[in-house]
């Protein structure tokens, strides 16, 4: 295949919304077909470069770092077909979440599940195992059904329940390291309502009750701010398309959303950076002023909010019985270390699924979050959790700062080793490596 030079353009900085990490890519590529992706990945191949694709850099990893040639699939985005029968859509790789409302609304589709935002790629949430919450709900990569990958030798293979069918645990989950996604195939479910109560409540009465919370609702979370025995839970209902909306006001929702959830926090942040013993007394009047509202809205506009104040964050994956013991162990790791903590963690759940790299692989899952203000030193206090998290069966979100290598993964996940043989036969050269990769999955 003929290969225009000019899809090839020199390389500049990139780095991730973290600020966490960077790379130096020496060619940036941004194919407009996928012709032009083969092309791409065929030209790298004979320049012995090696060829990521890189979403919206929304992972806190350096999953996403291109040292060699850098993909930006944006002009691969939107709707491609619809199967109105099986409530099924294809989708371009580089369509970022928060275009996909209203390309499934005119058919009356919907996302069964997101997560809190929606400024990533479809390619790049699933491919990192990016999940919500919901107890009866997988992650975002289980609702995809079909996805289409260009593969190191330059081969466009289909991957479906009909076709190469023995890849799907694999593919739709597969970290940028089996190729890259060009299109994929969402499940989608009927438009939906969700009716959502945020309240404040004891931290023991959630940790006591978090299975049976979690049982209860179609979509229960909860935040506590540390140095406070209050959490602020999230309850959402799913509802039908035609239940009668109760949207914020306006007003409402620029208070919560936009000044208390993003304005006044960047202010307590950077006031719990430079004067840290403030942090507890800022913390509590933080979970007295936010959370305590109810309202029904379409479900997109519920799941996903704005994060306008930049932070860092390690997640981990439990077997969900484990989240409260785990929740408290943090909480007296806080306590006795004297750390001042300004973010809250973060507590969700998720339904197990078949995914082999996937975080809910063959376990019902609870998830517990970590995050600094990204002007503070995240090291000390992510490494502390980090062990505590590994002790009761962790696995780490791959698209969040962890320290975890092959080796240890391997013990967490049964099927790690088909995923390497996928990969040994799809990226035998490692085409679509990284260091990254490399630590993750072994060179
Ligand atoms: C503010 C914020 C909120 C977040 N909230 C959540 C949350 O609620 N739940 C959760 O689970 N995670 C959450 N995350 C993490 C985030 O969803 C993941 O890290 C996700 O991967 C980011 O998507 P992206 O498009 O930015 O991908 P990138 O970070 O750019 O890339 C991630 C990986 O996907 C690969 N990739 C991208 N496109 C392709 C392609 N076309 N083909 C093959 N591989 C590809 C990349 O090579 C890389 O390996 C959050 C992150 C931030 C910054």
């Amino acid at each position: 295949m003929a290969v225009s030079e000019t899809l090839l353009n020199p390389g500049r900085r990139w780095q991730n919304w973290g600020r966490v990490e960077t790379a130096e890519p020496i060619y940036i590529a941004k194919p407009g077909s996928v012709d032009e992706v083969v092309a791409v990945v065929l030209r790298a191949r004979e320049l012995g470069l090696p060829v990521k694709a890189v979403g919206a850099g929304h992972s806190f990893t350096a999953i996403a770092a291109a040292p060699g040639v850098l993909v930006d699939l944006a002009a691969l985005d939107g709707l491609h077909h619809v199967d109105s029968q099986l409530g099924r859509v294809t989708l371009g790789a580089g369509t970022n979440l928060y275009q996909v409302p209203a390309l499934l609304a005119p058919h009356g589709l919907a996302m069964e599940n997101l997560g809190d935002i929606d400024q990533q790629t479809i390619a790049g949430a699933t491919s990192t195992g990016t999940h919500g919450t919901g107890g009866t709900f997988r992650g975002l990569a289980a609702q995809l059904v079909a996805v289409t990958v260009v593969t190191a030798d330059g081969s466009i293979l289909h991957v479906s329940e009909s076709e190469n069918a023995e890849l799907l645990p694999a593919a739709r989950l597969g970290l940028g390291a089996l190729g890259i996604l060009v299109d994929v195939t969402v499940q989608c479910v009927p438009t939906f309502v969700l009716h959502a109560v945020e309240r404040p409540e004891s931290f023991n009465g959630v940790l006591d009750n978090f299975l049976p919370l979690v049982a209860a609702s179609d979509h229960f979370e909860f935040y506590w701010f540390p140095h406070t025995d209050t959490v602020l839970t999230k309850t959402n209902t799913r509802l039908p398309a035609d239940a009668t909306l109760h949207k914020l006001s306006p007003l409402a929702h620029w208070f919560d959303d936009t000044l208390m959830a993003n304005g006044l926090f960047r202010a307590t942040c950077a006031t719990g950076k430079s004067i840290p013993a403030a942090v507890p007394s800022i913390n509590r009047l933080a979970s007295k002023l936010t959370g305590d509202r109810e309202f029904t809205d379409i479900s997109t506009s519920v799941f996903t909010t704005k994060r306008t104040v930049r932070f860092r964050e390690m997640e981990y994956a439990l077997p969900r019985e484990a989240v409260p013991d785990a929740v408290r162990s943090i909480s007296k790791l806080i306590r006795d270390r004297g750390w001042r903590i300004s973010f809250p963690l973060e507590v969700r759940a998720a339904a197990a699924d078949d995914l082999w790299l996937s975080t809910a692989n063959g376990r019902d899952t609870g998830y517990i979050a970590v995050h600094r203000y990204w002007r503070e030193n995240h090291l000390e206090y992510f490494h502390a959790v980090e062990e505590i998290l590994r002790s009761y069966d962790g696995r780490p979100h791959w698209g969040k700062i962890h320290t975890q290598n092959a080796q240890a993964l391997a013990e967490s996940y049964s099927h790690f080793g088909d995923f390497l043989a996928v990969r040994d036969r799809l990226d035998p050269e490692r085409v679509f490596a990284n260091p990254y990769l490399d630590r993750v999955l072994g060179a």
